[in-house]
């Protein structure tokens, strides 16, 4: 099956999920002409930075349309898509992080468009580059000839140099709303015939966490998993995913103190699971969304044991030793004279006590 993100890819302006901003004030400069040479597309994963780029390059090249949304037909539309436009060059920065690449684009820029109007360099991931290939992309974008455009698209835009981003436009894209992405997954799982329940649709939303590509990805996955009907419950399965009623159970049992169902828990995921990333995940996630100072500081206690648990070898054994510590810390701070729980300083304490 081809990937569902490419396959419903945006081909025009208006087709793309959320970002009004940042639709408005492309449609505005591609009108009045007021192309920046450099703009900077900030914001995280699967929010559109790459399509929104590519659009770009398409509608300042198009034969029919230029200055408005792509034709989509004509040659240079067609090129661009196919990756074979002479004038649109992407680059990785991630895997292409050197000067070379950079020299490379520093001389291609003088020299005039080979097929269209504008020389459009789209560089993903630019905060990847060597200094030294910063220092060379600042010096062409001192001085940019009128025919080129560069769109520097990144998640890291704090750890692009400032002397590059003062001479670009920066736009920030932003986490699509998840209603927004509900909505899209609904209509592209209409075209496809997944039978897929609403609230399954919410979850895998919230799973991907603003970004439409991950939404996408996910969803597909977990139409591989099913094969048809796919409910809530077919979701967590499919990714691995702790029930929401376990996760809900064992944050009470954490902050009750009981310690029995707390200990039961840990050990069931791991037996299901194998390991605690994901659990550990849900389990902030969970403290997060409740917005309550106590609340939040156990999510802070969660993400220091998801820390101490990525590394080590043992985790069944760690991770009770570290969540009947987080109940003990916890009862000692609601009653600190009682000091109700069990006292635990090292591992071969409880190891022993579960053990023996
Ligand atoms: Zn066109």
């Amino acid at each position: 099956m081809e990937a569902l993100y490419r396959k419903y890819r945006p081909v025009q302006f208006s087709q793309i999920i959320g970002q009004e901003h940042i639709k408005r004030i492309i449609k505005n400069a591609l009108e009045k002409r007021m192309i920046s040479h450099a703009y900077i597309f900030a914001g995280p994963r699967g929010t559109g930075k790459t399509t929104t780029a590519r659009l770009l390059a398409k509608s300042l090249n198009c034969e029919k349309n230029q200055f408005s949304e792509p034709c989509n037909e004509c040659a240079s539309c067609k090129a661009i898509d196919n990756g074979s436009h002479l004038d649109v060059i992407e680059l990785d920065a991630a895997s292409n992080r050197g000067i070379d690449e950079i020299r490379r684009i520093r001389d291609g820029v003088n020299f005039s468009p080979a097929m269209g109007k504008y020389k459009v360099y789209i560089i993903d991931e630019v905060h990847m580059l060597t200094r030294e290939a910063f220092n060379a992309l600042l010096k062409t974008l001192e001085e940019p000839p009128s025919h080129v455009v560069f769109i520097l698209a990144t998640t890291n835009p704090e750890k692009i140099p400032p002397t590059i981003t003062s001479r670009c436009q920066v736009l920030e894209f932003k986490n699509i709303p998840s209603e927004e992405i509900v909505n899209r997954l609904k209509e592209i799982s209409a075209i496809e015939g997944f039978d897929i329940s609403n609230d399954a649709l919410v979850k895998i939303a919230k799973r991907a966490s603003g970004g439409l590509r991950d939404a996408l990805s996910i969803l597909e996955q977990v139409i591989r998993y099913t094969g048809g009907e796919v409910t809530a419950q077919a979701v967590d399965e499919a990714l691995g995913l702790v029930s929401e009623e376990i996760v809900s159970k064992f944050v009470d049992a954490i902050l009750e103190g009981d310690l029995h169902t707390v200990l039961d828990i840990t050990e069931k995921v791991y037996i299901e699971r194998g390991d605690y990333d994901t659990f550990l995940n849900q389990l902030i996630e969970y403290s997060l969304e409740k917005k309550t100072n106590l609340m939040t500081n156990l999510s802070m206690e969660f993400f220091g044991i998801m820390k101490e648990l990525k590394y080590g070898e043992e985790k069944l054994l760690i991770a009770k030793l570290l969540f009947a510590n987080l109940v003990e810390k916890l009862q000692s701070a609601v009653q600190p004279k009682l000091g109700k729980g069990i006292n635990v300083s090292n591992i071969s304490d409880i190891s022993k006590q579960f053990t023996e």
